[in-house]
């Protein structure tokens, strides 16, 4: 029998814990969020974030700017909140519109206040062991590992997907965590094979059900990233949960796995860039 990983669960005990600390320690911090465009998935995105500042008790400002906003524009108003002693976090929701430069944006954002962990000397800072801000996704799924007791040190870990905001990162993670780690791509070739090897396998393909038990050895664990919403209207993750669950130890659920533990992270990383 197969152990479902509750992230929603999992998520909602660190908000409270941090909600229990901005309140004990008199944290005061406040998140601001920007928009470029109104993209209906990263405002539904966008309005979970200032929920969350909501529910753990601090502050949240939102710059909605429209479409049309200039690169040089977007840059101003980062360099401002870079400048603003009373923002702690600075958080562009992306992808930003395609006449915008994503890197430049990242780049731009003070690698004190980079909540979501992308800034190139966050990432070096990651990959050299140094104290600094994990990209949230990542840093969520070791987080439901650990408060799941499912130990990584010396364990057989394969990541699919080597994006610079899930799987470099989540490689590095696992690394830190004394996991052996494999990281396949689109041009890996003989993927099963790999994949059967691992005893934690986290998928991040951004395909509906690409993995089916084919994939899996008996008694891993599985972790999807993926989300997808299918032509019925529910969602599904990169796993095809169906096929799979009974040949895991223990997996996650599309949604109600890895989605809700990121936001919680961003939270995390709230809290901490108000104590630097
Ligand atoms: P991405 O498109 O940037 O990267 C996908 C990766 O998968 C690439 O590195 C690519 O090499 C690899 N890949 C593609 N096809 C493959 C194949 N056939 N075999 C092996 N590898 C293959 O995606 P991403 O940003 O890393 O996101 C991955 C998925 O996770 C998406 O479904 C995304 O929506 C989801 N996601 C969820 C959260 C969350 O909070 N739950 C956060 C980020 C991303």
């Amino acid at each position: 029998m197969y152990k479902l990983i509750d992230g929603k669960l999992i998520s909602t005990q660190i908000k409270d814990e941090l909600k229990q600390k901005v309140a004990d320690e008199h944290i005061r911090a406040t998140l601001a969020v920007i928009q470029v465009g109104n993209d209906p998935a990263s405002s539904v995105y966008v309005g979970n974030k200032k929920k969350a500042c909501e529910y753990i008790g601090i502050g949240s400002a939102a710059y909605e700017l429209p479409e049309e906003t200039s690169e040089e524009e977007l840059l101003k108003l980062i360099d401002e909140l870079n400048a603003d002693d009373d923002v702690n976090g600075i958080l562009v929701q992306l992808p930003v519109p395609k006449h915008i430069d994503e890197k430049k944006v990242i780049n731009r954002i003070s690698p004190l206040k980079d909540v979501d962990g992308f800034h190139p000397e966050s990432v070096g800072n990651l990959c050299i062991g140094q104290e600094g801000f994990v990209s949230c996704t990542p840093a969520g799924i070791i987080e439901l590992l650990k408060r799941s007791d499912i130990d990584i040190e010396g364990k057989e870990c394969v990541v699919i997907g080597r994006s610079n905001i899930v799987g470099k990162p989540m490689a590095l993670l696992l690394l830190k965590n004394n996991g052996t780690v494999t990281v396949c791509h689109s041009k890996t070739r003989d993927l099963k094979t790999i994949c059967k090897r691992a005893d934690i396998l986290i998928v991040a393909i951004g395909k509906p059900k690409m993995i089916t038990s084919e994939y899996v050895k008996e008694g891993a664990v599985v972790i999807d990233v993926g989300i997808h919403r299918m032509e019925n209207g529910k969602l599904c993750g990169d796993v095809d949960f169906d096929d799979v669950k009974d040949h895991t130890s223990a997996i996650t659920p599309v949604p109600g796995g890895v989605g809700p533990m990121t936001i919680a992270m961003l939270m995390v990383n709230c809290v901490k860039a108000a104590n630097r």
